[in-house]
């Protein structure tokens, strides 16, 4: 099927005020506008809607926001925003959790939204043109070598198939996930600052706050890591950031 020029915003909300307001923001800043009021509705709709990003309230009426997360994410792994109330930060951590790649906390500004969005976007199209390349770039400078594949101990990721195999299996990742474990890799044995992996993966306009990043960590962890609970792959540098391990 052929994608529209136009970015397309599956909005899954069901408060008429944000949907309104949404709706009209978000096609006056030049994106196609999906409206779904359930989670139920999202799910079943979301193959034919093929969205770009979803924007995703967590609090819905029966299929809970946290649901169609965990449910979009073991079937896709188009950029998810999820939208909380401030007054529940738990949730934003769960959210992150189950696959969200950025969050953002009612009562927001539509500027703020599409700024999020269109980092989104914009790292996607990054790594799509990446994967179009069909030869290896000899040298692109130390922070974003397009090899065939890298390979750090028993993990392996390959930009050009978008392929991660940790152990010999292959693992799917969500798209920031995929890039920050990318840019580890591509740095294997080097600390990288919280706000060096802030910037490259999320965006130098990035306006929220280094939950999401220590989330994104976790996560992958989760799937590196032989024991995530005493990471030796990713490392934490105390006061610093993080590192990827070179292993033997
Ligand atoms: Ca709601």
């Amino acid at each position: 099927m052929e994608k529209a020029e136009r970015s397309r915003v599956l909005v899954v909300e069901d408060e008429e005020a944000y949907v309104d307001a949404l709706t009209v923001g978000l096609s006056r800043e030049g994106f196609d506008v999906s409206v779904a009021r359930t989670g139920a509705e999202a799910l079943s709709g979301f193959d034919e809607c093929d969205p770009d990003v979803v924007l995703l309230d967590l609090m819905l009426p029966s299929v809970s926001g946290l649901d169609v997360c965990r449910e979009l994410r073991s079937r896709s792994t188009v950029p998810i925003i999820m939208v909380t109330a401030k007054s529940a930060e738990v949730d934003t951590v769960v959210g992150l959790e189950v696959g969200a790649d950025d969050y953002v906390t009612k009562p927001y500004r539509i500027r703020e939204l599409v700024a999020r969005i269109r980092a989104l976007l914009r790292r996607e199209d990054i790594i799509r043109a990446e994967a179009g390349r069909s030869t290896p770039v000899a040298d692109t400078g130390s922070d974003t070598p397009v090899d065939e594949a890298i390979v750090v101990g028993d993990v392996s990721l390959d930009v050009a198939k978008h392929e991660v195999v940790i152990r010999g299996e292959e693992v799917s990742l969500p798209l920031k996930e995929f890039e920050l474990l990318h840019y580890l890799m591509a740095n294997a044995g080097r600390v990288l600052t919280r706000d060096a992996l802030i910037d490259r993966v999320w965006g130098h306009d990035y306006v929220g706050d280094t939950k999401t990043l220590d989330v994104h960590i976790k996560r992958l962890r989760g799937k590196v890591e032989q024991e995530p609970s005493k990471p030796g792959v990713i490392v934490t540098i105390r006061g610093l950031g993080y590192k990827f391990e070179r292993q033997r």
